[in-house]
């Protein structure tokens, strides 16, 4: 939601409103524009762009509670490295052999992922039961806080279809000269 005031235009968070089930039907409709964005921002400052998103990250961030969308959790299925199988066997007393094979798969990448979507740790009131010790891929997305967002804006448009925070920044950077 957009609204007037004062000559300057101060934002409320739209992601708050969305219901994450919604979001991917929402983001579809802009593909488009959104394309037209990511052309236009890779030629943009890159100094002034990271400031700009990560000043949106946190501030939308700080409005959104994560466990009124798990979307992330539900449909993609994050990288697990040697260094997560590692810290979840022994957060879950399992040897690592065993929980390799209770819950992870080699992708076509030849990275290990969960086997199953949505995510084997996610509970039924949107908590992760190894939130402490989740994957790095976890605790890194949706990306919109790491340096050089100039590199993730492909990766950006299709996290818009999943993740409502993503969804709004880009929607920011629209309305923006930059
Ligand atoms: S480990 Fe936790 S944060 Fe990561 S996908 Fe599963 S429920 Fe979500
Ligand atoms: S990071 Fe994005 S997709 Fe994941 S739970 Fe939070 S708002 Fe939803």
């Amino acid at each position: 939601m957009v609204v007037f005031s004062c000559r300057s235009w101060v934002y409320e968070s739209i992601a708050t409103v969305i219901a994450p089930e919604n979001i991917k039907g929402i983001a579809r409709q802009r593909n488009e524009a959104t394309r037209k964005l990511i052309t236009r921002l890779a030629s943009s400052d890159k100094r002034r762009l990271d400031n700009i998103v990560h000043g949106f990250h946190h501030e939308i961030f700080s409005k959104y509670n994560c466990m009124q969308c798990a979307n992330c959790c539900r449909s993609l299925g994050p990288r697990i490295t040697q260094r997560d199988i590692e810290v979840l066997a022994k957060t879950l007393k399992q040897k690592q052999q065993s929980f390799v094979e209770t819950y992870l798969r080699i992708d076509s990448d030849g990275d290990y992922v969960f086997k199953q979507m949505p995510c084997p740790f996610l509970d039924g009131d949107n908590s992760c039961r190894v939130y402490q010790h989740r994957p790095k891929a976890c605790r890194e997305y949706p990306h919109t806080d790491r340096p050089r967002f100039y590199q993730l804006l492909a990766l950006s448009a299709k996290n818009a279809e999943v993740c409502p925070v993503v969804y709004e920044i880009l929607l920011r950077l629209e309305k923006m000269k930059i």
